[in-house]
């Protein structure tokens, strides 16, 4: 596995596996892998010649008072990981080659997909999400590029910048990995601690009561948002966030429940924000 931390020495290894007609498979991550993020890995070896991650924890789509200085580093892990994944390059940027200058240009996001969910509670995160995104794929310059289910608003805003600048990659999206009593898999998990750990699981139980009711003919979203509530509440550690039921890819509200309804939640479990969804009757069902 090559690792390269240059902007420089990336582009040229893309346009090498360019004019090689190999096809570039791309899995942006913040790093301190798990499973989650090698079953995007895992996707892309399969479906690609080449297997480019990046490992950036992205200033920009952290709030100010959110956790950006503490979030979890290890590259010496995350390089193991990939080398075991028999991963091409692994792409560890600079902080100075994503963001040459203090004043950054960022990309624009459709305010109608980000004033709701994750959005609403973190204002600017989605902003920098994109702006990250578009300028790795500009260095990478992939054909395919994986992201997880898991971070669901974030998938329709990436697939929004591509269709809206045209870029010529094309979106693959990975179901959610979770561990054995459903938590969804986590760099964040690390923060837990064991009470916490073992109350975090409410987020899934709540979300698979929800589908449950729902696939047995419960479609009234605002007596599933108050099941989903009362599931959390139940936990003396988990305060909620969100509780949200939405048209998935439009995210607008609705009342009653149908094909491609996105029911999500974020909830903090202690001082760690956590969040979950899952799809009802949609092609990403898991
Ligand atoms: P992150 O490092 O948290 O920015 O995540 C990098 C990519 O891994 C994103 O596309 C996430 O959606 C994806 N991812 C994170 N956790 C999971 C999971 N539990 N299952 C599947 N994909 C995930």
């Amino acid at each position: 596995m090559e690792v390269v931390t240059r902007a420089s020495e990336m582009k040229t290894l893309s346009c090498r596996v360019k004019e090689s007609g190999d096809v570039l498979g791309f899995v942006p991550t913040m790093g301190y892998l798990h499973e989650g993020h090698l079953s995007l890995v895992r996707a892309s070896r399969k479906e690609c010649d080449i297997t480019v991650v990046s490992v950036f924890v992205n200033p920009t789509q952290f709030g100010r008072g959110e956790d950006f200085d503490k979030y979890p580093r290890d590259v010496e892990r995350d390089k193991a990981f990939l080398e075991k994944e028999n991963v091409d390059i692994l792409f560890i940027p600079e902080k100075t080659d994503i963001y040459p200058e203090d004043d950054i240009e960022y990309i624009e996001v459709d305010e109608k997909l980000t004033k709701t969910l994750c959005g609403a509670s973190r204002p600017g995160h989605f902003k920098g999400v994109a702006t990250v995104v578009a300028k790795l794929f500009d260095i990478v310059r992939p054909d395919k590029s994986y992201f997880g289910q898991k971070d669901a608003q974030q998938v329709v805003v990436i697939k929004n910048v591509v269709k809206n600048l045209s870029l010529p990659v094309e979106i693959k999206v990975m179901p959610t990995v979770r561990e054995d009593d459903g938590l969804a898999m986590s760099s964040r998990n690390i923060y837990l601690s064991e009470d916490e750990r073992s109350q975090a699981a409410s987020l899934y139980k709540s979300l698979s009561t929800a589908k449950g009711l729902i696939s047995r003919g419960n479609k009234s979203s605002e007596e599933i948002k108050r099941i989903i509530t009362k599931i959390l509440e139940n936990e003396k550690n988990v305060k909620i966030d969100y509780v949200e039921i939405i048209e998935n890819e439009r995210f607008i509200p609705v009342d009653k429940i149908k094909d491609n309804t996105l029911v999500a939640i974020a909830a903090f479990v202690g001082n760690t924000r956590l969040i979950d969804n899952t799809i009802i009757n949609g092609k990403n069902e898991e």
